[in-house]
């Protein structure tokens, strides 16, 4: 059958790979082996040279499992190249380490390790980093002309879900030459597709949305084969290969990737509404109501507005912190994207580390409770939120 229309994307992360084993299976199977057999050394020479796409050893992601995965997670995102990392932090690690020596302007909240990342550890490689709120932005365009040559984002944000226009951003990174990566772990390519807005490099962790049942560790970069080739030899040489079982496992998980974040965004938009008339809710923060700073723009350039969710309780620390311990479906944990809800209080958990009046500069207050709302039916989530709220 001929086909006109490109494939939609729920089609793309089922029957995403072309690469098929020799024994014609509709999902790759998993090869658990470190390393591949060959008939003669001019067999081994063709794939080392590169004449001849095929397995060879596991940790350089020349094994079938991944590469079935790569391809899948490309086409999620209509990138040229996708790479498969052990985790979210590997891929960042990985893309700073190979993109990063001419400086990097984080803009907004990025994740924890991320953030540590940038402010502690690569200026002890000698790698610039500037760290600006979204009320700075306005710094941008100086410290691009000053040299910087990567610009880093994450949108949504964790946890108040600030949003930013990335193809504004990648304009005035581009008239400066410099690359824009977006960690789109929040929104997944259901809901955000970066590179077409724009942005060079997308980041994911895969521990979250893409796995979506928290049980696999994985972290994917997405873009260009310019940008992404070099980046091979760092993730072979930092070892930071997923095991053929966990990518068998991610590729897996892809193929409801679709079904259950469309899922995920209906249920996050039907909490958020019901909190929005809360009594006992200050605040909530969430895209996809009409009155939310970022609304707008997300209806400009997301597709859905996710999964997450935060919510400021009225009366204080004190007040969100029994809300947290009272809830009975939603689980106290760390993580999100999985088919089961969870909450945090980020002031005792990814943002502890931050000083009170850090917190407030950046808008986290103390009674903030942010939310993954999972699978479970909505009407159960409402009414656990409702037992538990003051
Ligand atoms: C969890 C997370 C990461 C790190 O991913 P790991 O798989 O835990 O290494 C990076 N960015 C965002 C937005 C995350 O939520």
């Amino acid at each position: 059958m001929k086909q006109d229309k490109p494939a939609g994307l729920a089609t793309r992360s089922i029957h995403g790979h072309s690469y098929k084993d020799a024994h014609g299976s509709p999902h790759m199977p998993t090869y658990d082996t470190t390393t591949f057999t060959f008939e003669s050394t001019a067999d081994i020479l063709d794939v080392v040279e590169g004449r001849k796409v095929g397995s060879l050893y596991t940790r350089y992601g020349l094994n079938p499992s991944i590469f079935a995965l790569e391809e899948t997670l490309a086409g999620l995102e209509n990138a040229e190249l996708a790479w498969v990392f052990c985790s979210g932090m590997a891929a960042v690690t990985s893309l700073f380490l190979t993109h990063g020596f001419a400086g990097i302007i984080c803009i907004g909240d990025a994740y924890g390790g991320t953030m540590e990342l940038l402010s502690d550890q690569l200026p002890k490689l000698g790698i610039p980093t500037h760290l600006i709120l979204g009320s700075e932005l306005d710094q941008l365009d100086s410290l691009l002309a000053a040299g910087a040559g990567m610009v880093f984002l994450e949108t949504p944000t964790n946890p108040t879900l600030e949003l930013f226009d990335i193809a504004g951003i990648a304009r005035r990174a581009h008239a400066h030459g410099a690359i824009v990566a977006v960690d789109n772990t929040f929104a997944s390519p259901v809901n955000q597709q970066p590179l077409a807005l724009g942005a060079d490099v997308v980041v994911h962790s895969a521990t979250k949305y893409l796995g979506g049942h928290s049980d696999v560790t994985a972290g994917v970069l997405m873009g260009s084969k310019e940008l992404l080739a070099p980046v091979w030899s760092w993730r072979k040489n930092l070892g930071s290969m997923p095991a053929p079982a966990t990518a068998s496992l991610l590729a897996r998980s892809l193929r409801t990737l679709v079904i259950r974040i469309k899922q995920q965004n209906a249920s996050a938009q039907s909490i958020a509404e019901v909190m929005a008339r809360h009594p006992g809710v200050e605040r909530v923060f969430y895209p996809g109501l009409p009155d939310f700073p970022g609304h707008a723009l997300a209806r400009e350039q997301m597709q859905g507005f996710g999964g997450m969710l935060s919510i400021e309780v009225k009366g204080g620390r004190e007040a969100a912190t029994r809300t947290a311990n009272s809830l009975r479906l939603f689980a106290l944990a760390p993580s999100l994207g999985g088919v089961e809800s969870l909450v945090t209080q980020p002031c005792t958990t990814s943002h502890h580390g931050l000083t009170p009046e850090e917190r407030a500069r950046r808008g986290i207050s103390d009674a903030l409770l942010r939310f993954s709302v999972g699978l479970e039916d909505t009407d159960d989530l409402i009414a656990d939120l409702e037992q538990a709220l003051p």
